[in-house]
C-alpha cells in the first residue's frame, strides 16, 4: 500500500498535512532526516508512517513519558502494534513489549532516553531488528538549551551500535545553534533538512491590556463551555488563587505547578488530559509532554516571559488543526516582573542581552500597529505579505495617533521630578492634580504641572504603558520611572512616536473557536458524539482524543454518514477505529441499531470482493505460524488483505509488490492466496 494509503487507511486522514509529505517520502526512501515543525504540525506521522512501511522495528528515543504513552494507546487503537518502555511502564506491560519483542512482531518501539544507561536494554535493542531510529524532541541533546537531557547524549553510541541506522530527529526549536549541535550529536554526516513553516494558521492571536483580568478571564471561559483550556500564570501562587476563584464560578479548573507533588501533578494532568473542559491554570511547568491535540484555547493570564516562550505556550492549543482561540493580558507589572527576571538571572551577560531582546519582541507584539502574525512571523524569519485575518487587530484595526507630544509630556513629567516617581504621582502632575503630597513637594509648580490634563487617567496608564513597552522609559524596583537612552530621542524631538488609543472591548471579543459545528442542529449531533465517546474513553481507560479526536466528531456531525463505508470516509476514521467503533457511531448517526462486518471487509460490502476477503482472511490466519505451524510469526493488516481481494495479483512478483507484503510474506502467504484468487476468477 502507498504512504497515501495508510494515511486513509490506518490514521484515517485525507491527505498530508503541509510539509509532511516532503518527509515521509525522504525517510521512506531511506534518507537521514533532521524535521523542524512547529508543535501540532504533526511529526509523529512522519515517522509512523514510514515505520509501516518498512520491515523492522523503529525505534522512537522520546523523553516524554506521558505523550508516549498516549502515542502507543493510539497507534493500538488504530491497529499498530506499539508499545513502551519507561518508568512509568507497570511490570505486566514491560513483560507484553518483550514478548513482542522477541517475536518481532512489533512496529514501533518507544524509549525513554534513561533506558540507554542500561546495557541490558542496549544488547536487547542490537537483537531486534531495528530499521530506522526516530528521535523526537531533538532538542534535548543540545547541552545550552534549556531542555537538555545527558542521556541523548547516548544516542550517537546507540546509533553506531546499530551499523549507523537510519536515523530521523524531530524538534520544534529551530534557532541554528541548536540545529548544529543536532546534527553533529545525532548524525555522521549532514542530514537532509526539512525546516517546516512556523504558521499555525488555525490559532486566533489577542493581546490586551489588563483590565479586571480575572472577570475578563472568567467571561473568555464562559463563552467556551465543555472546551478544553490553559491559562498560564506568572507565579504558583496565583494558578492555585485563580483556579480557586474558578472553581467558585462553576469552572472545571485545576491547578498545576512545580511545586505540587508528583501524584498530583499526574493525576491533575490525567485529568484534564482526559476529561472534556477542564481549564488549566498552570505555571509553564505545565509544557512540554502536555500530547491532547483538542486545546481550543489558551491564556496568558500574565505576559510570557519572551518571544519564543510566547509562540510555545499558545501552541499548545489547536494542535488538531481546528480553530482554537489565545488571548494575552499584559501590563506594566508584567513588563517590569520579566525585566527584573532576566537581570537577576546569573545567565552569562549575553545571554541576558539576548533575553532582553527577545522580552522587546514580544512586546513590539503586545503593542503591534497591524496584524499580529505578519509581526510574529518576520520575527521568525518568514516575511508574510497579507494581514492574517485571524487576529485581533485584523478584525479591529488599532486606531494610531501621533503620540510624539503626550510621550514628550511624560518623559519630561519624569526628568523634571529627578526620576524618582511612579505612574500615579506622575499622572497626576500631568493632570494637574494637586495632592498633598504634591503640594509638600512643590510639584505643582513645575512648568509640565497640568500640561496633560485634557487626557483621561486611563489614557494616561495606556500611554505611560507603551512608553515601557516601547523602550523610552526604564523603570526600577522601587518603581521610579526614568528617561532612556532612545527616551532622550524622543524628547529632543528625533524620533516620532505613534501610539494605539485604548479601545472599548467589543461586547462580544470576536468568536469563540467552536469545536463543533455551528448549525445547531449539528451541534446537537455533535454532543451526542461527544457523549458516546467519553463514555467509550472511560470504559476503556484511554484518553477521549484517542477513541476520536474532535475534528472527526466535528466531520461526522457535518457529513452524517449513514453506512459504515460512508463512516470510513470522514477525518480519522482508519480501518481499526472503523472496526472498534463504527458500529456504536453510526447507532448514534442513524438513530438505529446497526451490524457490522469487519471494517475493510466493510469496503468490500458493495462490490463483489466481499467473500474473497472472507477466503482470504481464513487463509491467512491458518498461515499466520506457518503451514506446520512452528515458523516465525507473521501477519498481513486487513487492509492489505482488503487490497489483494481489490487488486487480485496475478502471480507472486505482482503479490510481493504490494504494500505490507514484500518478499518474506509473500513466500508465506501467497501461493495460498493465488490458489483462492484463481479459483474465484474462474
Ligand atoms: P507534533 O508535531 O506536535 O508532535 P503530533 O504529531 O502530535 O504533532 O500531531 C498533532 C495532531 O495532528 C495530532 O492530533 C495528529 O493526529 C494530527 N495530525 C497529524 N497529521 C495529520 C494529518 N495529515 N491530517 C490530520 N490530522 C493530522
Ligand atoms: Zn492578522
Amino acid at each position: 500500500m502507498s504512504a497515501q494509503d495508510l494515511l486513509r487507511s490506518i490514521f484515517g486522514f485525507d491527505d498530508y498535512r503541509p510539509g509532511q509529505r516532503e518527509i515521509v517520502d525522504a525517510v521512506v526512501s531511506g534518507r537521514d532526516v533532521l524535521a523542524i515543525m512547529p508543535t501540532g504540525g504533526g511529526k509523529s506521522l512522519c515517522y509512523q508512517l514510514p515505520a509501516l512501511m518498512r520491515d523492522g522495528l523503529t525505534l522512537v528515543i522520546s523523553p516524554l513519558i506521558a505523550l508516549m504513552r498516549d502515542q502507543v494507546v493510539a497507534l493500538r487503537e488504530a491497529g499498530v502494534e506499539a508499545g513502551a518502555l519507561s518508568s512509568g511502564n507497570d511490570p505486566h506491560e514491560t513483560d507484553r513489549v518483550f514478548e513482542a519483542l522477541e517475536a518481532r512482531r512489533l512496529k514501533l518501539l518507544y524509549l525513554a532516553p534513561e533506558r540507554l544507561a542500561n546495557a541490558g536494554a542496549r544488547a536487547l535493542l542490537a537483537r531486534s531488528d531495528i530499521s530506522l531510529l526516530a528521535v523526537d524532541e531533538a532538542h534535548c541533546v543540545s547541552q545550552w538549551g534549556h531542555d537538555f537531557r545527558p542521556d541523548y547524549l547516548r544516542i550517537g553510541e546507540l546509533r553506531a551500535a546499530l551499523g549507523n541506522v537510519q536515523t530521523a530527529a524531530f524538534t520544534a526549536t529551530a534557532d541554528e545553534a541548536t540545529r548544529g549541535e543536532i546534527t553533529t550529536q545525532l548524525f555522521t554526516t549532514p542530514p537532509e533538512v526539512f525546516l517546516r513553516g512556523f504558521d499555525r494558521p488555525n490559532l486566533h492571536l489577542a493581546f490586551e491590556p489588563k483590565q479586571s483580568p480575572q472577570s475578563r478571564i472568567l467571561g473568555f471561559i464562559r463563552k467556551r463551555p465543555g472546551q478544553s483550556g490553559i491559562v498560564y500564570c506568572a507565579s504558583r501562587k496565583k494558578t492555585e488563587s485563580l483556579a480557586a476563584a474558578l472553581t467558585r464560578e462553576g469552572v472545571d479548573a485545576l491547578a498545576y505547578h512545580a511545586g505540587l507533588d508528583a501524584e498530583t501533578r499526574a493525576t491533575r494532568q490525567d485529568r484534564f488530559t482526559r476529561a472534556d473542559g477542564v481549564v488549566m491554570t498552570a505555571t509553564i511547568a505545565f509544557g512540554m509532554g502536555v500530547d491532547k491535540p483538542d486545546i481550543r484555547y489558551v491564556i496568558h493570564a500574565d505576559l510570557p516571559k519572551t518571544m519564543e516562550s510566547y509562540y510555545q505556550e499558545i501552541g499548545r492549543a489547536g494542535r488538531d488543526g481546528l480553530p482554537a482561540d489565545t488571548l494575552t493580558l499584559y501590563g506594566i507589572d508584567d513588563i517590569k516582573l520579566r525585566r527584573r527576571q532576566i537581570d537577576e538571572s546569573d545567565a552569562p551577560e549575553a545571554r541576558r542581552r539576548a533575553d532582553h531582546q527577545r522580552l522587546n519582541a514580544l512586546l513590539a507584539l503586545a503593542e503591534a500597529p497591524g496584524c499580529r502574525r505578519q509581526t510574529l512571523l518576520t520575527y521568525f524569519g518568514e516575511a508574510r505579505a497579507e494581514p492574517c485575518g485571524n487576529c485581533d487587530l485584523c478584525a479591529r484595526p488599532p486606531d494610531l495617533y501621533d503620540g510624539t507630544e503626550a510621550a514628550q509630556k511624560a518623559l519630561s513629567a519624569m526628568r523634571r521630578t529627578g526620576e524618582r516617581f511612579g505612574v500615579e504621582h506622575l499622572t497626576a502632575i500631568l493632570r494637574g492634580e494637586a495632592s498633598d503630597r504634591i503640594r509638600q513637594l512643590r510639584h505643582d509648580q513645575l512648568p509640565t504641572f497640568g500640561c496633560g490634563a485634557d487626557i483621561e487617567k486611563s489614557s494616561w496608564r495606556s500611554i505611560f504603558r507603551q512608553i515601557y513597552a516601547l523602550g523610552f522609559a526604564a523603570v526600577n524596583d522601587t518603581g521610579s520611572w526614568s528617561v532612556t537612552e532612545s527616551g532622550w530621542q524622543v524628547l529632543r524631538g528625533e524620533t516620532p512616536v505613534s501610539f494605539r488609543r485604548e479601545q472599548p472591548r467589543p461586547r462580544s471579543t470576536g468568536r469563540p473557536a467552536r469545536a463543533g459545528p455551528v448549525d445547531p442542529v449539528d451541534a446537537e449531533m455533535f454532543d451526542a458524539l461527544r457523549a458516546l465517546r467519553t463514555k467509550l474513553a472511560r470504559a476503556r481507560g484511554i484518553p477521549a482524543y484517542a477513541v476520536f479526536p474532535d475534528a472527526s466528531l466535528h466531520d461526522m456531525a457535518a457529513r452524517k454518514p449513514q453506512s459504515l463505508d460512508a463512516l470510513a470516509d470522514c477525518h480519522g476514521v482508519g480501518a481499526k477505529k472503523l472496526q472498534s467503533y463504527g458500529r456504536l457511531f453510526l447507532e448514534v448517526l442513524t438513530g438505529e441499531p446497526v451490524d457490522t462486518p469487519h471494517p475493510a471487509r466493510a469496503k468490500l460490502a458493495n462490490g463483489a470482493d466481499g467473500p474473497l476477503f472472507d477466503a482470504l482472511l481464513a487463509a491467512h490466519a491458518s498461515l499466520t505460524r506457518g503451514p506446520d505451524g512452528t515458523g516465525k510469526f507473521l501477519t498481513l493488516t486487513k487492509a492489505t488483505l482488503a487490497e489483494i481481494a481489490r487488486t487480485k495479483p496475478a502471480d507472486l512478483t505482482a503479490m510481493e509488490a504490494l504494500p505490507g507484503m514484500g518478499r518474506q510474506k509473500t513466500e508465506r502467504f501467497g501461493e495460498a492466496f493465488l490458489t483462492i484468487l484463481r479459483a474465484a476468477g474462474d
